[in-house]
Order: C-alpha cells, then structure tokens, then sequence
C-alpha cells in the first residue's frame, strides 16, 4: 500500500513540477527603427482623395494606393452596409466614440489627487492606486523606450506629417477590461460597442491621470484611442501586464486578450515593473485557436517571426482590416475565442497559473479547452470561409 501512496504522491509532484519557472524572462526586444503613425492602416484609410495629405502618402508609398483605395469603397464602419449592422447598436458605438473626442477634465478637481500624489513617499504605488481608483483593471510602470515611440503623427489631416516628440522618461500603462459576453457576440456589433465603451474609459481615466499629473507640477501626455504617440502593447509587455499572443494583441493575466490599453508617459520619476511571465508564448505555439478561427485568414499558425527587431507572430492588416469592413464591426474573435480570455474567476485562475508551470499541463488544459468551449468559433449562420473571399 504505501509504495503505491508514494509513488502516486511523486507523480502528483512531477506534474505540478514548475519547469517554466527557471526560464529567463522573455525578451521581446526594440525595434530597429521607429514607425510611422502614417503607416498605421487608420491612417491610411483616414487619407481623402484630393486632399494634399492623399497626394503625399501615395507618393511616397504608391504601392499602397490601389489596395487602400479598394477599402475605402467599402462600407465604412458605424456606417449601413456592413454585414453586422445594427442601426441601434451602432448609435451606441458611435456615442462613445463621438464622447471620447470632446472628453474635457475639470482641473480644479485634480486638486486633491495632485497633493495626495505630492506628498506621497511611494509615488509609485500612489499613481498605480490613482489609476485604479479610477476603473483600470491592472497597472504598471516602464521606461518610456524612444523605440515604440511613433516618428510623424499620421491619422488627421491636421496633424499630418508633423514630427514627434517625446522626452518624457516614463509611461503609467493601464488595462480596463472588455466585457466577457459583448465579446462573445464576436464579430456582431455588440463587440463594436463594447470596444468603443472601453476606449472611451480608457480616455477618461488617462485624461484625468494627465490632468493631475500636471497639477502636481510634472510633464504629463495622455495617450488613447486615436490619439496616440507610441505603440501600445510592447510598452504595455514592458511593464509587466501580459504578453503578446500569436493574435498579435497583448495577452492580460486575468482577462488574456478582452482589454483596452491607456497610458500616460510622464517625467515623474517611478519604480519599473518587471516583465510577466504567463507561459502565453509557449501556449500559443501548441493552441493556433485564434489563427484558425479568423476569418480573414491574417493571422498565421507557424512561427514567430523577427519583425523589424521585434520576435512576434505576423498579422496582415490588410486583410483583417478588410474583414472589419465587410462585417462592418471591429470583429474581436481572436480576443474572443483565446482561452486566456475567459472570465475572471478561482476556476480560470487557477488554469492561468497552471498553465505557466510545464509544457503537459498547458497540453491538456488546452484538450480541457477544445472540450468545453470547442476549436471552432461559432459565428451564427454565416460561413467565416464564404466571408473571406467577398
Ligand atoms: S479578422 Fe478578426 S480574428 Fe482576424 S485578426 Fe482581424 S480581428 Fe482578429
Ligand atoms: S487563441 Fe491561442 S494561439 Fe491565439 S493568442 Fe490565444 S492562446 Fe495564443
């Protein structure tokens, strides 16, 4: 009897066995050369013809010129036309997205965070308590590294071509999270809706992080939705709040991809967080559900690939883009169907923190997963291949 009691104790042992925990921390490395916001595929789509900033981009990039023309006679999203359409629920989208722009903070308000931060000893944890007393799931602190920052501001005509700028030191980045069933209604509008709602908390809590900031006497820039300085989701692995997944979307411990992500780089000088380790890499090389569950056939299943100095899995925006404007939302099933992305609870948790261990737990958590929530999205009577080719 007791042989057996041992030898069942050690095989219990031997697969809890932490055999990750003695990897090095991944690095993800800097880009080569920064990018150009004009590039970004809104960008591109953003350029009007007849317009001096359309005749300059497809100068300098005729390659592009057909390609993005032929998107742009496509429906345009929150517009009729899109397969997914619902007049309602696009009011909603449209709403939030309208309210993000004229989102303005009243900086008398400011006051007492701004004496609260000023007099605090950690300023850290008082800018990270801040931020989550404002709604943000999850916060951390990086250098501002000069490599994600955008070289020419790209996505209005106003601002076109004007060079940036950034010397502040550091970046506060922050999740809030996407709701679980909007985004199970991927890639119907809801999903749209949803995103719009989270961009525009995301605005709210950086804008008012901004403000206090500068109360307090530092230089401070908030960055969301479309009003973006710099690349989000490395700075974002930077500081400890995921990984980046083979969908190319940061990976959050807790909520996988269902988040959106605000900063703010300031010259407030904060403790660095260190990078996490969730096993997403080693996860996403056996999983591939996101890849080939999207519909647009931009996501790959091989391997992670050196991108202008950076390992990480390709996506063709131009393809996913694409799909957006057929369905006429911003689709979210590779968000959605990532078995990181399941609801925060003891159950899933605990899976999370399993599955960082060694390689045998993450294989049948992920047989767990094809078994309760299936390999294949389930996009109400529509076939994901027939959409593809329209
Ligand atoms: S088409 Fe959808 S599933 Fe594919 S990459 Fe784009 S958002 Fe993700
Ligand atoms: S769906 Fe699977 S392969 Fe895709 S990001 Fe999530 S874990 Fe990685």
């Amino acid at each position: 009897m007791w042989p057996f009691i041992i030898i069942l104790i050690l095989a219990v042992l031997a697969f809890f066995f932490p055999l990750d925990a003695f990897r090095r921390r991944r690095i993800w490395g800097i880009p080569r050369e920064r990018f150009d916001e004009r590039d970004v595929m809104f960008a591109r789509i953003a350029r009007q013809p007849g317009t001096p900033e359309y005749e300059d981009y497809y100068t300098r990039r005729p390659v592009l010129k057909d390609l993005d023309d032929k998107l742009r006679a496509m429906p345009p999203l929150l517009n009729p036309g899109g397969l997914y359409y619902d007049e309602r629920i696009i009011a909603d989208a449209n709403q939030w997205f309208n309210n993000i722009e004229k989102l303005s903070v009243d900086v008398s308000e400011a006051a007492t965070w701004a004496t609260y931060i000023d007099e605090a000893r950690d300023k850290t944890n008082a800018v990270k308590h801040l931020v989550r007393s404002l709604g943000a799931v999850a916060v951390g602190v990086t250098a501002l590294e000069q490599g994600f920052v955008y070289t020419f501001k790209g996505r209005f005509d106003e601002e076109y071509g004007n060079p940036i700028s950034l010397d502040h030191l550091n970046i506060i980045v922050f999740l809030v999270e996407m709701d679980y069933d909007a985004m199970h209604q991927a890639p119907r509008s809801e999903v749209l809706r949803e995103s719009a709602k989270q961009y525009y908390r995301a605005a709210k809590i950086s804008k008012i992080v901004e403000a206090i900031l500068q109360r307090a006497g530092y230089k401070a820039k908030a960055h969301f939705d479309a009003h973006y300085d710099l690349i989000l989701p490395p700075l974002a692995v930077a500081a400890g709040l995921g990984e980046l997944g083979r969908n190319n979307i940061l990976v959050a411990d807790r909520f996988g991809s269902r988040v959106r992500i605000g900063a703010v780089t300031t010259d407030l000088e904060m403790k660095f967080d260190v990078r996490a380790y969730l096993g997403v890499k080693e996860f996403c090389e056996i999983c591939k559900k996101c890849a080939e569950n999207c519909p647009s056939g931009a996501l790959k299943t091989g391997e992670p690939s050196d991108i202008r100095g950076v390992e990480k899995w390709p996506t063709r925006v131009g393809q996913c883009y694409r799909f957006w404007r057929i369905a006429g939302t911003d689709c979210g099933v590779c968000m959605a169907i990532c078995p990181f992305s399941h609801r925060n609870n003891w159950f899933h948790n605990t899976i999370r923190q399993c599955i960082r261990l060694n390689p045998w737990i993450r294989r049948i958590a992920l047989k767990g997963d094809d078994l309760i929530y299936g390999r294949k999205w389930k996009i109400s009577g529509i076939n994901p291949n027939q959409l593809s080719k329209q």
